[in-house]
């Protein structure tokens, strides 16, 4: 497909599903997405979740806000607060399944002193990329996929290493042979590129209003830091660079800086 042929399918695509749902389905579950209806207003109400700016985005007229639920949220009540009031919302449960991996590199399974250094530097960059809030306009958190492959299911996933239970998997793997070029799902700025230990080669994009994806484990990375990318423009290649048993890319998608399953932004 030409770049240009690619653009228009990713744009039409985007299209059709911002026209059915500006925002996405109502997901209220740890690790999901909580769609509340704000109603009509002149103009965008602030909403936030624990102390966090939430997205909020105009669906056939009404304001909706699109929160985020952390995966290590109870299910019961929890409260999104809008201007002076607290919107409450019931989080219901959700199974997630679990995972044993044998990992080779035992360094990558428990880090020595000098490596939890890095690591430790590494996530303060990545926690900023993700928290990051960019006050924009957002018409929808539709998601073209980055790259063409078997999408799993693993977001979520409670995680053993080498019996050693470690945090759930916060993205989506797609599985793609190593080169596999990888596009932006929908514009928006970079905001950081490096190559971390875990994560290995990683590209992180802002979409605005704290709507941010992240792409791990590549083989090269095609964009600089404060490049702004637009739909189907490539921004890396899959690859096997960090903590994994094989070439696949991990797919973060982050709203009000919690780890969402991406599934439930993504059009098919
Ligand atoms: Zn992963």
């Amino acid at each position: 497909m030409t770049n240009a042929a690619r653009f228009a399918a990713v744009w039409l695509l985007l299209s059709i599903w911002g026209a059915a749902h500006g925002a996405p389905l109502h997901s209220p579950w740890p690790g999901g997405i909580a769609v509340i209806d704000l109603g009509p207003s002149e103009s965008r109400p602030a909403a936030t979740y624990e102390g966090n700016p939430v997205l909020v985005l105009q669906d056939q007229g009404r304001w909706q806000a699109v929160v985020g639920i952390p995966l290590d949220t109870e299910p019961g009540q929890t409260s999104i607060r809008v201007g002076e009031q607290d919107i409450l919302v019931d989080v219901v449960e959700h199974a997630y399944r679990e995972q044993r991996l044998t990992v080779k590199n035992k360094s990558h399974v428990t880090p020595d002193p000098k490596q939890l250094e890095r690591i430790s530097k590494e996530r303060k960059i990545i926690d900023a990329a993700l928290n990051n809030y960019r006050d924009i306009e957002t018409e929808s958190v539709a998601l073209a996929p980055p790259v063409a492959g078997r999408r799993s299911s693993s977001f979520g996933l409670r995680r053993f290493f080498n019996d050693q239970p470690r945090s759930p998997h916060k993205g989506m793997d797609i599985a793609a042979p190593e080169g596999t070029t990888i596009e932006a799902p929908r514009d928006g700025v970079v905001t950081a590129t490096g190559n971390y230990f875990f994560n290995g080669n990683t590209v992180i994009v802002d979409h605005g209003q704290g709507f941010v994806t992240m792409y791990c484990h590549l083989s090269e990375i095609s964009v600089a830091e404060g490049q702004s990318v637009t739909p189907g423009e490539t921004i890396g290649e899959v690859g096997a660079t960090g903590r994994v048993t094989g070439p696949h890319l991990h797919f973060g998608t982050y709203l009000n800086g919690t780890a969402v399953d991406p599934d439930l932004l993504l059009i098919d």
